[in-house]
């Protein structure tokens, strides 16, 4: 599997960044998982919109969804022949979402049909279940977040990759990225703001660290970042509790899972 990073900003995309996404390859399918502000533009320099395989989305804020409209736009729009609709796989009342958003834009012509439907193919996943996309089997479990999120474990030619999404650092995390050859996790939280009740549903680089250690992971990928905080202090805290190969995520950082 190759991961490439699309984006790797927190809430509000960085400089030069965009939302959370990245791009999961192998044997030829392309995966996308989560879809934030402005990664459609970043994804396009890696891949063209009608060969993604499947999209699958880990919750339903923002900064993780924005830009199914774009993507919307752009295999609709884009020149060229319109390929199949591309499997959107959505966590639970993903569909409700979808419907709301496009309303939203649904304006004048296209009002007469929902808005998604005629580019995705959409579905809600059964995060207690597993499934296969193309080569990638894929299998979720549920953080601790503000709203409902899940992180997914993608396995592919004997390697895993577990995408911890937006969470607390709870120990479920460990059990579940158990000897991973990568993980991606977050570290919205700078050591100060550790701790507080508003930030229940984040954490920082150090807890990242610690996670990825007690799991014996290979590779850490810190994601979901904010440009203001001191990213090499950010490497930093993550190297003082966790000793493998730690990577700061922004866009097009690629990795060999
Ligand atoms: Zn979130
Ligand atoms: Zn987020």
């Amino acid at each position: 599997m190759k991961l490439t990073v699309i984006g790797g900003s927190a809430a509000c995309p960085n400089p030069g960044d965009a939302g959370s996404s990245y791009l999961v390859t192998h044997d030829g399918f392309s995966l996308v998982l989560d879809c934030g502000p402005d990664s459609i533009s970043r994804l396009r320099q890696h891949a063209e919109l009608r060969d993604i395989g499947a999209v699958l989305i880990s919750h339903l804020h923002s900064d993780h969804t924005l830009d199914l409209v774009p993507f919307r736009y752009g295999l609709r729009y884009i020149r060229g022949p319109r390929g199949p609709r591309i499997p959107l796989w959505m966590p639970p009342d993903g569909r409700n979402f979808l419907d709301q958003l496009g309303r939203v834009f649904a304006l004048g012509a296209e009002a007469r049909e929902p808005f998604f439907d005629g580019e995705f193919d959409i579905h809600e996943y059964d995060p207690d279940g597993s499934f296969d996309l193309g080569p990638l089997s894929v299998s979720f479990m549920p953080t601790q977040h503000f709203i409902d999120c899940w992180a997914m474990r993608v396995r592919a030619g004997g390697r895993q990759l577990a995408y911890l999404a937006d969470s607390a650092p709870i120990d479920a995390l460990v059990d579940f990225a158990r000897d991973v050859d990568v993980a991606v996790c977050e570290a919205t939280l700078s050591s100060r703001e550790a701790g507080s009740p508003e930030n229940s549903g984040h954490m920082t680089a150090a807890q990242a660290g610690e996670i990825a250690q007690r799991a014996g992971v290979r590779h850490l990928i810190l994601t979901h970042l904010w440009a203001e905080h001191d990213l090499e202090a950010t490497a930093s805290d993550a190297r003082s509790t966790f000793a493998g190969a730690i990577t700061i995520a922004a866009s097009g950082v690629q990795v060999v899972v």
